[in-house]
């Protein structure tokens, strides 16, 4: 006897197909499968049964074979179908998408996969969690945030907001093992904007946990490790699964318990294919799996903070620095004006004096610099030329390591030009600093310090960021130059200063989350000092020392921020007060880009729904041609989400049958950078 099921495929314009299976048992809901596409085979998942055939029954294909992988779950079946919808993809795309590496090649007949070998046991001799005795003791108001988490029943989502240092990861650790102590085969997922820079977090979960596997997933690993570590998510085997957004999409068969940290992360946002918010996406799948969700953070995203404000997100304060820092608060903020202090090389007097200070006392620094490279321009004096990539409508910097130009955004790069090449000018000039340049100036005012330097430059090999970050750790290291790199949670201890250099560049950018992520930024880079609760300073080089920013900065008051960042947004109608969505098209000219937007736009009114949503003018990316391709976008937003996402859906599916023209559009929901 047969039955028709229907398969979701990752095939572009296909959304599911239905196929005879004719095996001896009945086939599950979830299967992987091997079909016919066309001419080839290809991975899908049964996503449903169906009695009836929907054309002649001979048309129909048979399934080719069924991978030996345990069924996907209906709550994973039913995340991934929600975010198909919601982010406007197809389900095949995003489920198929969101298999491990391994599994979405079809196999070759005889090949055996490593996929396919008997699950190991768990290892379950020792007991999951280290001690009681050996824990820290709660204070009162950890103690409460997890016996919140650890009684929450169902679905409840939390916002965990406490400052960096006051206990965050302590309260996620006793969550954690009061969920396995209840549970012992609980699964647990736990989001981290990224591993391979927070190298603490992994050994901390393997010192807590000595009985439970901590297994890691995330984009720095190969196919066949991540392959491995999804295995183990997707047989119950892992019960921990510390990952990268793309965890999101973990199969966890027991997962009881998901915790988003530093929720305010941009990095939870996909920046490709489908562009998914991981943190939004887990809130979702906690409600599908009826479990509680803790999204931390020391500076909540305000679409957060605004639905813990609603109700919506039960919010957990921790507002005292934990452990070794508590005996101190913590550092305070305190702007240099630049305006008044003229810097030298980069770096303002006092700035200069306090690192010199730091040093001879033994004690550590770190400075933040927000570029790298050496300058992010060259420049000629006598004609005005100046150094741009030929790809790109961009600036290319100058890296004095190698004596080249580089563009940051495509990766092009030449040598350095000896001379102008427009005048023939041989004095041509480095504007500006980066990581590069000011760790020259702190060579020379620094004489026979130990000076290390951290960006995506000198950590591009496997492991060379962990071995830079030990030597700072270690003591190995006087003064710490970097980029944003250096600001994530790293538990430095001798730190006693912070200095800031170009926090203004991010302060006049005209997208309008940029002060969110500024404040955030700041905030984070401050944590760095004084962990082990020694005095310490953050300096901040600024010629707007009077900004609101700054002085909510200063005195360390998220809360005002928020407060005061949300009602502008709710008086100029910018999210969370309202729903965007950005179509971005690319093209071989800006005027071929442009003109597909304006044909969008005029099919997009012409749909229903459409006298709910606003559709703008296209224009032109704020960076409008990338390596070669021209750029261009067009917003659109709606006060209601759902008025938005129903109209998206139409708007979607009647671009789909345009051809394009030589244009790739794309369709993001809740963009992040527009
Ligand atoms: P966060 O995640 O908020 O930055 P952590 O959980 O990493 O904070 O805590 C900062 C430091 O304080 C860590 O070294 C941690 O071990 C320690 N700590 C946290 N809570 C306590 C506590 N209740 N008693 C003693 N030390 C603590
Ligand atoms: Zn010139
Ligand atoms: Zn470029």
């Amino acid at each position: 006897m047969g039955a028709f099921v229907e398969i979701v495929v990752d095939v572009p314009g296909i959304e599911s197909l239905t196929y005879l299976w004719s095996g001896h048992d009945t086939i599950a809901l979830g299967r992987i499968v091997i079909v016919p596409v066309g001419r080839r085979k290809t991975v899908g998942i049964v996503v449903g049964f169906s009695a009836d055939a929907p054309v002649a029954r001979e048309r129909i294909r048979s399934v080719s074979a069924v991978l030996p992988v345990a069924p996907l779950g209906d709550d994973w079946l039913a995340l991934t179908r929600f975010a198909a919808n919601y982010y406007q993809h197809g389900w095949g795309e995003v489920a198929v998408g969101a298999l491990p590496p391994l599994l979405r090649r079809v196999p070759h007949a005889r090949a055996r996969s490593p996929l396919l070998e008997p699950p190991s046991a768990r290892t379950a001799s020792s007991p999951p969690c280290a001690a009681a005795s050996e824990l820290p003791t709660l204070n009162s108001e950890q103690r409460q945030a997890v016996e919140a988490i650890t009684n929450a029943r169902g679905f409840v989502p939390f916002l965990l907001f406490g400052v960096t240092g006051s206990g965050k990861t302590e309260i996620y650790l006793q969550a954690i093992a009061e969920c396995l102590r209840r549970q012992p085969d609980a699964q647990i997922l736990l989001l981290v904007p990224e591993i391979n820079l927070t190298p603490q977090t992994q050994q901390r979960l393997r010192e807590r946990f000595p009985g439970a596997p901590v297994v890691a997933l995330h984009s720095g690993l190969s196919a066949t490790e991540r392959t491995q570590a999804w295995r183990m998510a997707h047989q119950g085997h892992a019960t921990i699964l510390l990952g990268t957004r793309s965890a999101v999409f973990a199969s966890l068969p027991r997962l009881a318990l998901i915790i988003v940290d530093e929720e305010h992360d941009p990095s939870f946002k996909a920046t490709e294919g489908v562009r998914y918010s991981a943190r939004d996406l887990a809130v979702m799948r906690a409600r599908l799996r009826s479990c509680p969700v803790v999204l931390g953070s020391a500076t909540p995203s305000l679409e957060s903070w605004r639905k813990a404000q609603d109700g919506r997100y039960r919010l957990l304060r921790v507002t005292q620095r934990a452990g070794p820092a508590a005996a101190r608060p913590e550092p305070r903020l305190q702007c240099i004006d630049l305006r008044a202090e003229k810097p030298l090389k980069g770096l303002a007097p006092s700035v200069r004096t306090a690192l010199q200070q730091t040093v001879a006392a033994g004690e550590q620094a770190l400075v933040f610099i927000n570029r790298r490279g050496y300058a992010p321009v060259v420049a000629c004096d006598a004609c005005g030329w100046l150094s741009v990539c030929a790809r790109c409508a961009a600036f290319a910097a100058f890296h004095k390591t190698d004596g080249h130009l580089h563009c940051h955004h495509c990766g092009w790069s030449v040598p350095a030009p000896p001379r102008c090449p427009t005048c023939g000018n041989p004095a041509l000039a480095a504007v500006g600093h980066g990581t590069q340049r000011i760790e020259e100036a702190l060579e020379e005012l620094l004489p026979g310090a130990r000076i290390e330097r951290i960006d995506s430059d000198t950590t591009r090999r496997r492991g060379e960021a962990n071995a830079r970050l030990a030597a700072v750790h270690a003591g190995h290291v006087d003064v710490l130059v970097g980029t944003q790199m250096i600001a994530k949670g790293h538990d430095f201890r001798r730190v006693t200063l912070v200095a800031v250099l170009n926090a203004d560049a991010q302060l006049v950018a005209h997208d309008f989350r940029a002060p969110e992520r500024l404040f955030a930024t700041l905030m984070q880079v401050a944590g760095r000092a004084g962990r082990a609760g020694q005095p310490s300073r953050v300096l901040v080089q600024t010629r707007f020392p009077d900004h609101p920013l700054y002085a909510a900065l200063a005195a360390a008051d998220y809360t005002g921020f928020a407060t005061q960042q949300l009602a502008e947004r709710r008086a100029a109608g910018m999210p969370p007060f309202v729903a965007q969505a950005l179509l971005t098209a690319q093209g071989t000219t800006m005027a071929r880009a442009l003109e597909f937007l304006s044909y969008a736009r005029t099919v997009g009114h012409q749909l229903p729904g459409s006298d709910q949503v606003a559709i703008y003018d296209p224009v032109p990316m704020p960076l409008s041609k990338l390596a070669g391709v021209h750029r261009a976008q067009l917003l659109t937003e709606s006060s209601s989400r759902r008025a938005l996402q129903d109209w998206l859906s139409r708007w979607r599916a009647a671009l789909r049958q345009t051809a394009g023209g030589g244009i790739r559009w794309h369709l993001e929901v809740d963009p992040m950078r527009i």
